[in-house]
């Protein structure tokens, strides 16, 4: 491609709304544009690059067995009520109704659609497994779209589902599923890490999420020091603290503390650590209230307590809520005599009291007294708290420095990742409801056992940018690259011309993809849009190197520069490029 025929236009400024370098450089180096929020179109060089990541994937799951299909992208909403989605996935989901009145959404994911397509074609055990893709468009309506590619509202899902006739079967698949993420991850040059998962609305009982792990992540992600445990916060644990050492502790009191409210003012004001405070808190769930105690210096996981509590919504109880429900103001709630005010003011209401395992680990405890302005001090946990088997639950996020679950020598350590892909064990969620059966080799007629495996393409390609770049630009692994060489051409004598024509027709005849520019534009120009955009070797023919028939070439990654004789040339450059690779 010669630049001075192209699309390509870059620009110095970056995006008002960029807040990630992956979105500021793609849209700087003219490879994908706003249309409006969360949605973009892919310019030349951009839809180059996201070919080389759905090719990648496309020739992966290849290999790995899986046959790749095209679902539609709207599904009659009919079959979203026979999974009970309609009802409930709420509004991310695009929906619509054609001019008779009759319903679809905007396939988020495709469970549904590909449920009712191997209902149809697969009656027997013979015919399974199957592992089924597509490469697609999503729609979901994102509450917050941002971050260009990374949080689209529509964007391009690999999105696969495996079937099969046991569990067994199930796991073998998720295995293979498992490497082979790992291998199209890693030919797309990203350092990415499989981090076990919480299951979330979808339902099911194992899944992975792979993390790429950069500054500019959305999600927490938690590794032991030690050994391989990775998980994301949601679902991540540490080693509970023991109990506390039993000692001598007098009795509980009460001490005025008139406007102290947060865990730090009436730790500070008691002279002690956050640590040795019990924080309560109330959440109002679908069944009722929840009261929940942890160690002051912990913060509640609503994800883990939605699981514990197996309800379909929660949220923090309003001040007012807390105040009608125990008649303490907020600030001053505490494990200690609490059964009393509720049964006062609450009664019928139905409430349950938790305590995180952090609570167990210590031993004399400051608390709210459940009186206004006041707290109490000398609450020995093993005395004064009826903790048992049934109240104490994993409800908090792990902190740096917790000890890992996994091993006796590792420390937690918390980092960011950005979610590139996820395979899900989906069991029986989708084949009961929606009756995706086969006949077993005795004729009964059984569920099929069912995963689900998604990468998000422009994700995984926003991601390799966030991984690669510096302050010029963009530094494409060459396995993402819009093209393996940019030709740039310093002078515009017929001579030079020539030449250049002459390296460009050679490259692409040896295979190497080139682009070519020819602009009548100063050299610090065309220099700064090479580096902004990123491809892997840069060759500058110019005047003073044809007299001496040399070219120059640069290495985009390392800034390693050197000169090569023109003739044999692209030898040189296969080599480099496969050095730079
Ligand atoms: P997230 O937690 O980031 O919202 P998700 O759990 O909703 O992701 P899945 O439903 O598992 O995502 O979708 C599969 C993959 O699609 C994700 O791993 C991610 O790479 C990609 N993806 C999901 N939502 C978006 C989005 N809004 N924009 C771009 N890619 C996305
Ligand atoms: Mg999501």
């Amino acid at each position: 491609m010669k630049f001075s025929k192209s699309l390509i236009h870059t620009y110095r400024e970056a995006p008002a709304d960029a807040e990630v370098i992956s979105h500021n450089l793609l849209v700087r180096a003219g490879m994908i544009r706003k249309v409006t929020a969360g949605i973009y179109e892919y310019l030349p060089l951009g839809l180059k690059s996201l070919k080389k990541v759905e090719n990648i994937i496309r020739n992966e799951l290849n290999r790995a067995g899986c046959q790749e299909v095209l679902l539609p992208h709207l599904v009659p909403g009919e079959l979203w009520k026979e999974s009970d989605r309609w009802a409930k996935y709420g509004k991310e989901l695009l929906r619509l109704s054609d001019r008779h009145g009759r319903e679809y959404c905007f396939g988020p994911t495709h469970e549904e659609t590909i449920c009712d397509l191997v209902r149809h074609v697969v009656s027997s055990y013979k015919a399974l497994p199957q592992n089924l893709y597509q490469i697609q468009t999503k729609f979901r309506d994102e509450i917050r779209p941002r971050f260009g590619l990374m949080r689209g509202r529509e964007f391009l899902m690999k999105d696969g589902y495996s079937f099969h006739v046991d569990h067994e079967d199930l796991d073998r698949e998720y295995k293979n599923m498992f490497a082979t993420y790992k291998r199209i991850f890693e030919r797309c040059g990203l350092t990415a890490r499989a981090v076990d998962a919480d299951t979330g609305a979808i339902g099911g009982k194992s899944s992975h999420e792979f993390m790429v792990i950069a500054q500019t992540g959305e999600d927490v992600v938690v590794y032991c020091s030690a050994c391989d445990y990775a998980a994301n916060l949601e679902k991540a644990s540490c080693r509970t603290a023991n109990v506390g050492a039993a000692q001598e502790i007098s009795a509980v009191q009460e001490v005025h503390t008139p406007g102290l409210k947060t865990v730090d003012e009436v730790a500070a004001f008691l002279k002690i650590k956050p640590q040795q405070m019990i924080k309560t808190l109330v959440y109002k769930a679908d069944q009722g209230f929840i009261v929940v105690c942890t160690a002051g210096d912990r913060e509640v996981s609503e994800i883990k307590l939605q699981n514990i509590a197996k309800a379909e919504a929660l949220r923090l109880a309003t001040d007012e809520e807390v105040v009608s429900f125990t008649g303490v103001p907020v600030g001053f709630l505490g494990p200690v005599g609490l059964d009393a005010c509720i049964r006062k003011t609450a009664l019928g209401a139905q409430w349950w009291l938790v305590y995180d395992h952090s609570v167990k680990g210590i031993v004399e405890a400051a608390t709210g007294a459940n009186r206004a302005d006041y707290h109490v001090v000398h609450v020995a946990v093993t005395r004064d708290l009826k903790l048992s088997e049934d109240n104490l639950v994993d409800v908090c996020n792990v902190i740096e420095g917790d000890p890992c679950p996994h091993c006796s020598s590792g420390q937690l350590k918390l980092t960011r990742g950005i979610e590139v892909g996820h395979i899900f064990k989906l069991g029986f969620r989708y084949s009961k409801p929606m009756k995706v059966t086969y006949l077993d080799n005795e004729g009964k007629e059984q569920p099929v056992v069912m995963g689900t495996y998604g990468i998000g393409v422009g994700r995984t390609m926003a991601a390799s940018v966030e991984q690669n770049h510096d302050d010029k630009g963009i530094i494409w692994p060459r396995a993402l690259a819009p093209f393996d060489v940019h030709l740039i051409q310093l002078d515009h004598t017929d001579a030079i011309t020539q030449e250049a024509q002459k390296i460009y027709d050679a490259l692409w005849g040896a295979g190497i993809e080139a682009l070519w520019d020819d602009r009548d534009e100063r050299a610090g120009v065309k220099f700064n849009d090479a580096d902004l955009i990123g491809i892997p070797v840069q060759v500058i023919i110019g005047k003073r190197g044809l007299q001496k028939g040399t070219l120059e070439y640069k290495i985009r990654r390392t800034s390693q520069k050197g000169e090569a004789p023109l003739l044999g040339a692209v030898d040189i450059i296969a080599g480099l490029l496969n050095a730079a690779a």
